[in-house]
């Protein structure tokens, strides 16, 4: 579904993804470990091109992304994102957030987009709440809205960059759930979390990144129970 070959990035006289090397395959859970600054949102960010690599290549689906002349869009909305901050436009109510793209990008009808967006907001539990505004729900009940609005897409990928990080932890349970039962139904994921039961229970494979650089690939029984890095063990010290 993806496959990275030493993607470089920098910014200005800081180099923050070294050489980075990845397979995603279709369906699968990956969990990107790491501690701040590691480089892991860049990472995230290359993969759907917010931010672009200096060197190396990105192939999403089995097509090398070439920024100048592929279609970007295209592959944003094959190549879906959420973020830790939501981002959700705090002026449009659920429903106008979540088929905003649909029409815009994809030139869907609004009839067609409306329901795509019932159906997606029943999927999160949140179809009570479609005309509401941002402010009116819970960070919780905004970040099932903000899977919503990218599953709207219809993307092949999800992409996660610390999805509870920014909620009350009362409320991590329910998005956490969402992401599962989204596993659950063969969704090709990246997520970088520090849930460490979400890590343990649903990815098929932990990456663990330092310094711009993958040190260490394991599935999870592996990498918690038998972590060869010296640099994981200390991370996983740090954490536990
Ligand atoms: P992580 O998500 O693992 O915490 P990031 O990818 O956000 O790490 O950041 C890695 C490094 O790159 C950090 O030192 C950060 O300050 C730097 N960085 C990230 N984005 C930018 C940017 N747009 N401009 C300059 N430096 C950046
Ligand atoms: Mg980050």
């Amino acid at each position: 579904m993806i496959k990275v070959k030493n993607v470089c990035k920098s910014f200005g006289s800081l180099q923050v993804l070294k050489g980075i090397d990845l397979t995603i395959e279709e369906s699968e859970v990956v969990v990107l470990l790491g501690s701040s600054g590691s480089g892991k949102s860049t990472l995230l960010r290359c993969l759907n091109f917010l931010e672009i690599n200096d060197e190396g290549e990105i192939w999403i689906e089995g097509e090398l992304v070439r920024p100048g002349t592929t279609d970007l869009n295209k592959i944003r909305s094959e190549v879906g994102m959420v973020f830790q901050h939501f981002n959700l436009f705090p002026h449009k109510s659920v429903l106008e957030n979540i088929i905003e793209a649909p029409i815009y990008v994809k030139k869907m009808k609004k009839s067609e987009a409306k329901d795509i967006a019932l159906d997606l907001l029943e999927k999160v539990g949140l179809k009570d709440k479609a005309d509401e505004y941002p402010d009116m729900l819970s960070g919780g009940q905004k970040q099932r809205v903000a899977i919503a609005r990218a599953l709207a897409m219809s993307p092949r990928v999800m992409l996660f960059d610390e999805p509870t990080s920014a909620l009350d932890p009362e409320l991590v349970g329910e998005v956490l759930q969402v992401m599962k039962q989204l596993a659950g139904e063969g969704m090709t994921m990246v997520v970088v979390t520090h849930e460490m039961g979400f890590a343990r229970g649903v990815a098929d494979r932990i990456l663990f990144m330092e310094e711009g650089q993958i040190l260490e690939e394991a599935t999870p029984k592996q990498f918690f129970e038998n972590p060869q890095n010296e640099r994981t063990k200390q991370f996983l010290k740090s954490i536990l």
